[in-house]
């Protein structure tokens, strides 16, 4: 039975289907229904399963993101040794404790030994690690260190900045809703002064995070 209003659909990646198991997530799905004592062939309900499988195809698409396919042909020779920074990159994750969105922003800055990589693909790289289930303290780290691997630059500096759904939404420890991560390789954690330039780069007007 199609609905003409499920606009869902459209969000889709062409070939989902064939690389996430989206029949055994929609069989769990209609488990979850029911013992959450939902009727799943009420009218609302009848295409959730599927809803939610196509969803987690696209949210955590990250798995099968091909790193060489980002960076592809993305790689210069220059001889540039000034610090890069990309600020306020936008990203949205799911904790892996509770598969509740987390999201935030993500700052990252490095200083090349070399090589430079394209500025819109430091984007697609924390996009890759976010689309996973995740801790927070991991996903920085992993940015930063497939930078240092990729580049091999004098140092690498990643700063996330997140708020957790399921900290907020569940009422407790509301403090530790919004939370700071950094991760610091070579110059950024060597030289203290390389360091505050890019923490002061970043807060320069920096607005508080919201939802
Ligand atoms: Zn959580």
């Amino acid at each position: 039975m199609e609905n003409s209003l499920d606009f869902d659909d459209a969000m889709l990646e062409p070939d989902w289907a064939d690389k996430l198991d989206s029949s055994a997530i929609e069989k769990a799905v209609r488990e979850m229904l029911v013992a959450f004592g939902e009727d799943p062939e009420r009218e609302g309900l009848q295409r959730t399963p599927l809803r939610v499988a196509r969803m987690y195809a696209e949210l955590l698409a990250g798995y099968r993101t091909d790193p060489d396919a980002i960076v592809n042909g993305a790689i210069f020779n220059v001889k540039y040794d000034e610090m890069v920074i990309v600020r306020d990159i936008e990203f949205y994750s799911l904790c892996e404790h509770h598969m509740l969105p987390f999201m935030g922003r993500a700052h990252v800055a490095y200083i090349p030994n070399g090589q430079v990589l394209g500025l819109s693909k430091i984007p697609r790289i924390v996009d890759m690690f976010a689309r996973r289930l995740q801790v927070q303290e991991r996903m920085t780290r992993q940015v930063a260190d497939f930078l240092s691997d990729l580049l091999k630059p004098q140092g690498v500096a990643v700063v996330v900045e997140a708020m957790h759904l399921c900290s907020m939404m569940r009422g407790v420890k509301k403090h530790d809703a919004r939370m700071t991560t950094s991760a610091m390789h070579g110059a950024f954690r060597a030289n203290l002064a390389t360091r505050q330039e890019f923490l002061d780069n970043i807060s320069r007007g920096a607005t508080t995070l919201k939802i």
